[in-house]
């Protein structure tokens, strides 16, 4: 391969890159613009092996949220009280400087506020939530601000539709997001600062030469004096030592439903299951805690088990006795771990990774990618 390339495409396209980025999802570009604002005349190539980026960045629910009451819950359990807010704060940070970034037009970000239902079975949860509300309202309030982070809001049950829910808690401070546009604007940004972003070019080695690395990809040999990894999902296929583990999450949009009654983000089953309007659909997905071994996979594609389950949903809680059809399914890959938190960090000299955004990478992912990008300048 590498032999076919022509003297002006290795001088201009392949050789001496000062960063490679590898993945072009929302963390290796927002690395990429981060590198260029710091420094200009640095040299940056994101290689993506897939005609589009393929992991998780244009395939979520474009949620704009930063967890429900019962997430909260269910992490405080397994953490500090400091650890919660930390990651609130950075979650809310990461959705600020995305609409910064990007501007709310281009991203078709709409604030209509988020809901977590609680079905007629989950009484003793609902409960447990609801008996700490007033305790996350004022934790939170440290980084939201405002008083009423989330409210019960039962009222509003009926006028959604749903049936089968019992308990509603609202969260005026969730919003959505077209994704593709997301993607879209953000690789628009990063070819207004000339950095070079190849696809189809899979990464399988990377070796340490003298004063650079070499990229051994699908597309022949590149050179680059620093790497960053940000691979999400995939990132043990390169460095097996990463504790990053995948996750599919299987998801439907279905044909515009005429008269929709619900409208904003919606999370029940602790997150496992979240549904949205966009553009008189419903978008919905999750269900990935019905078999978690089943979906620990690089594959994408989907399941008859997970399937069968987000159609019964729509049949008896969302859409109850309303006429429609199933226009889209698609699945996405996460990068989980044990640790809820990004792992951005030096894994051998000037071999950089910022991976694991663990399914909030929509509110995170922005910062870090910004924060990778100043470990690489360090
Ligand atoms: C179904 C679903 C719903 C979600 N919903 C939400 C949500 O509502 N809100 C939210 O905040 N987050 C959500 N997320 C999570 C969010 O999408 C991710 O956390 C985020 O996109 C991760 O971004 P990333 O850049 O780290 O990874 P990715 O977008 O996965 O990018 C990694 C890229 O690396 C490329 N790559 C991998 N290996 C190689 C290689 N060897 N060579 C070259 N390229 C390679 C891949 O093709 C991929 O494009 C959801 C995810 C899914 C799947």
């Amino acid at each position: 391969m590498e032999h076919t390339f022509s003297y002006w495409e290795r001088t201009a396209f392949i050789d001496d890159a000062d960063v490679i980025i590898i993945g072009s999802g929302i963390v290796g570009l927002s690395a990429a613009l981060n590198l260029k604002r710091q420094q200009p005349g640095l040299k940056v190539t994101v290689l993506e092996r897939g005609f589009l980026p393929s992991g998780a960045s244009t395939k979520n629910a474009g949620f704009a949220c930063f967890g429900s009451l019962s997430e909260q819950l269910s992490f405080l359990k397994r953490s500090s009280e400091e650890e919660v807010l930390r990651l609130v704060d950075y979650k809310w940070r990461g959705l600020q400087r995305l609409r910064e970034n990007l501007g709310d037009a281009h991203i078709d970000f709409h604030q209509y506020g988020g809901y977590e239902l609680f079905m007629d079975g989950e009484q003793v949860l609902a409960e447990e939530s609801l008996d700490h509300l007033a305790y996350f309202n004022k934790l939170l309030a440290q980084v939201i601000g405002g008083a009423d982070i989330y409210s019960v809001a039962d009222s509003k049950i009926a006028e959604f539709g749903l049936t089968g829910v019992s308990r509603m808690i609202f969260n005026p401070h969730e919003g959505q997001i077209h994704t593709g546009k997301m993607m879209r604007t953000l690789l628009n940004k990063v070819y207004e600062q000339d950095i070079l972003v190849l696809n189809w070019c899979s990464v399988s080695k990377i070796e340490n030469e003298y004063r650079h690395f070499h990229l051994t990809t699908s597309h022949g040999n590149f050179r680059a004096k620093k790497v960053i990894l940000a691979t999400n999902a995939f990132a043990a296929q390169l460095y097996p030592d990463l504790d990053v583990i995948p996750g599919r999450g299987q998801v439907l949009v279905t044909k515009p439903v005429p008269g929709l009654k619900i409208k904003g983000t919606f999370h029940f089953n602790e997150g496992y299951y979240y549904f949205r309007n966009i553009d008189d659909r419903v978008l919905f997905g999750g269900g990935r805690n019905i078999d978690y071994k089943q979906e620990e996979t690089w594959d994408f594609g989907h399941t008859d088990s997970v399937k069968n389950s987000l159609v019964h949903y729509l049949n008896e809680m969302i859409l109850p006795g309303r006429d429609y059809e199933i226009d889209y399914w698609w699945s996405g890959i996460m990068g989980f771990g044990e640790d809820i938190s990004p792992i951005i960090k030096e894994v051998q000299p000037n071999i950089y990774c910022a991976v694991r955004c663990n399914g909030m990478g929509v509110a995170m992912g922005s910062l870090v990618g910004e924060e990778v990008a100043e470990l690489a300048l360090t």
